[in-house]
Order: C-alpha cells, then sequence, then structure tokens
C-alpha cells in the first residue's frame, strides 16, 4: 500500500452573528482538511488548525515526501515532514499541517486495520468522556453580564457540568463576569477562565486574585504562550492552577513548558501540536512529569474525532480508585461545518460524549457536504 494521492479542502462559511474574544474576531469560520488516499483508492482524514490557506500551501509542499511512501510508517512520515522544513519550520503553520496529515494517517491505518485509532494507540482507557462547554464569546453589542450569563445557564441545563468563561478584556469587567456566572450557576458546576492571552502578567495576576475565592478549575492562557516566566508569575501568585499550549508545537515546544513548570493543565491541539503521534508523545511526556492534560479542541468533528481518540488513551496519573479524568472541550460556538461533514455527528448526551468505536476515527465524511463549504 502507497499514498496515491494526497488532497485538501479549504472550508469557509460566514457566520449569522460576529464574535469575539480577548485578542481577534470571527466573522467566518474555516479550517482546512486533508484527505490522503492510498492506491488501493481509501481514504484517511484529518485536519489542520490555524489559518486554512496557509495550511494548504504547507500540505502541498509535503507532498514529495508523501507520494508513493507507506501510509501505515506514522513515525517515519512525521519524522520526514518535521525534518524537510525543521530549519524554518519548527511551530506554527508547518506543524499544523503535518498534524492535518498525520491525523489522516492514522486514519488510513485504522481503516487498514479494521481498529479504532485508540485501540492501536494502545487502548482504550476509557470509552467516554465528561465535556465542558466551551463559549461565552462576546457580541458587538449587549450586555455580556445578561447574555453570558444566560448563554452558561444554558449549558447547565442542557446537562454539562462545567464550562470555559472568555475573559482577557479588562481585570474588573473580567472579575464581574465571573461572579455573575458563578452566582448564577451555583457552587457546584466547574468554571475555567481563559484570557486568550489577552493580558500581561500584571493583569493577570489582578484578576486571578480577584476571582481566587469563586472556585476556578484553571486560569487558561493568562499571558502571551512564548512568556513562560509570566505564566511562573502568575502561578506563584494564585491557588488557581494554569492551563495553556494550544499555541505550541511537538515534543521540542512543550519540554520547555514542562521543564519550567510553568502549565498545570497542558493543552496541546491535535489538529497543531504535531498530530496524533506527536499528542501521545507529548501526553506521555506531560505523565512523566505529573502534569494534566487536556486536548484543546477547535475544529470539524475531524479534530473532534481525533480529540476523542488521543482522550481515550490519556494516561491515568496517577492511577488509583476515583483517578482524575481529562474532560473534553466541546465547543458549542457556530461552526456550520463542524457537525455538518459528517454522516452521524458527534453530540453528547447530559454533558457526556462516547468516544467513537469505528474504525480509524471512527466517523463517515459526508462528501457533499463537503462540497457545500469547500471554497479551493
Ligand atoms: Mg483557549
Amino acid at each position: 500500500m502507497k499514498i496515491a494521492e494526497v488532497k485538501t479542502y479549504i472550508l469557509e462559511t460566514t457566520l449569522s452573528e460576529p464574535f469575539h474574544w480577548a485578542i481577534g474576531e470571527a466573522v467566518k469560520r474555516g479550517s482546512c482538511v486533508v484527505e490522503v488516499i492510498t492506491d488501493d483508492r481509501v481514504s484517511g482524514w484529518g485536519e489542520c488548525f490555524g489559518p486554512a490557506r496557509p495550511a494548504a500551501a504547507m500540505v502541498e509542499a509535503y507532498k514529495p515526501w508523501l507520494i508513493g511512501a507507506d501510509p501505515l510508517a506514522t513515525d517515519k512520515i512525521w519524522q520526514d515532514l518535521y525534518g524537510a522544513f525543521r530549519d524554518q519550520g519548527q511551530k506554527g503553520v508547518p506543524i499544523c499541517a503535518i498534524s492535518g496529515i498525520d491525523i489522516a494517517l492514522w486514519d488510513l491505518k485504522g481503516k487498514h486495520f479494521n481498529a479504532p485509532i485508540h485501540q492501536l494507540m494502545g487502548g482504550p482507557i476509557r470509552t467516554e468522556v465528561a465535556a465542558y462547554a466551551t463559549g461565552t464569546y462576546r457580541k458587538r453589542s449587549g450586555d455580556p453580564l445578561d447574555y453570558i450569563v444566560k448563554e452558561v445557564l444554558g449549558y447547565q441545563a442542557e446537562g454539562f457540568t462545567a464550562c470555559k468563561i472568555k475573559v482577557g478584556f479588562q481585570v474588573d469587567e473580567d472579575a464581574a463576569l465571573v461572579a455573575a456566572v458563578r452566582h448564577a450557576v451555583g457552587p457546584q458546576f466547574g468554571l475555567m477562565m481563559d484570557a486568550n492571552h489577552g493580558y500581561d502578567a500584571i493583569d493577570a495576576i489582578r484578576l486571578a486574585q480577584a476571582v481566587e475565592h469563586l472556585n476556578i478549575i484553571w486560569f487558561e492562557e493568562p499571558v502571551p504562550p512564548e512568556d513562560l516566566d509570566g505564566y511562573l508569575a502568575v502561578k506563584a501568585s494564585t491557588s488557581i492552577p494554569m492551563a495553556g499550549g494550544e499555541c505550541e508545537y511537538t515534543r521540542f515546544g512543550f519540554r520547555e513548558i514542562l521543564k519550567a513548570g510553568a502549565i498545570d493543565y497542558l493543552q496541546p491541539d491535535t489538529c497543531a501540536a504535531g498530530g496524533l503521534s506527536e499528542c501521545k508523545k507529548i501526553a506521555d511526556m506531560a505523565n512523566a512529569f505529573g502534569v494534566r492534560m487536556i486536548p484543546h479542541v477547535w475544529g470539524t468533528g475531524i479534530g473532534l474525532s481525533a480529540s476523542l481518540n488521543l482522550m481515550a488513551v490519556l494516561p491515568h496519573n496517577p492511577p488509583g480508585r476515583r483517578p482524575w479524568e481529562p474532560m473534553l472541550e466541546f465547543d458549542r460556538s457556530e461552526h456550520p461545518a463542524r457537525q455538518a461533514i459528517m454522516k452521524t455527528p458527534i453530540e453528547h448526551v447530559n454533558g457526556i460524549v462516547q468516544i467513537p468505536t469505528g474504525p480509524g476515527l471512527g466517523i463517515e465524511i459526508d462528501r457533499q457536504a463537503l462540497a457545500t463549504f469547500c471554497v479551493n
């Protein structure tokens, strides 16, 4: 079996209502989907996080190392691709492109052996995961104290037991919002907050100290991803654990975070940090450092299924009668292509999501639906 063809699909849709976070706004939602086709006409699907057009261009650039290669040799291909642009491509879009390719290769491997990816990766350790809701983005108008509190109450009513609140705008405003949400949902509901690196350490510390009494599970990306000293300063100032990693890449990048002891909840994105091959290595490294891992998830059902397959094999750390379990990041913001491109959507029931059990990613792509979102 050889790789015969590699295709990219740039998906793009205009949102019914733009939404923003601390450092950016989404008017459209896009994604780069990768299809790797073997010479016996079997397709594997992957997805790249980040800007879709540059990711698709990078996938194109990796093609000479892919065409004719054995698709089952996932680690060898990963090393070939990483080595191809190592000098200029250790982080960012080149690694997002490798991620999409690697996920597609794992999908193919699963189909070849008629087994789910998580089985081939040594699991499953778990067959379902509790999900937390990601949402609470800001609208262009309206009072966040009103519409965000209502949004979170909606998640609670749906059966979610935790939700992440977007912060990073202005300290007093953020503190008032977190307090209003906590007041509305009661003391038991899990709350995280995510500044999307919109703060420097001074403001991040001010917010952490202002909301510390509200029982916050983690403070995500309080400061820019390159500022590990900033993470350490915030961490030293508060009992709230630090989370981050959606802007970090490969075992080499995560090694530095782990060595510094900067982050308590490591959040590599399967579609960005190097794919399933690399995220399993990062997970094992986090395990060795005693750090919890909860993958970052932001994309279509392909990324969601890849994350679920990875989550199935995340090691307990430590094992026990009631070990700590990772939670799935379940993005609830508008993304018309997210579920539509799959023949069977991945949904939650009372905040619980089943890990797919079909061969490979365990999903079937609806090519017609894919074509309606495709702009290349
Ligand atoms: Mg985040």
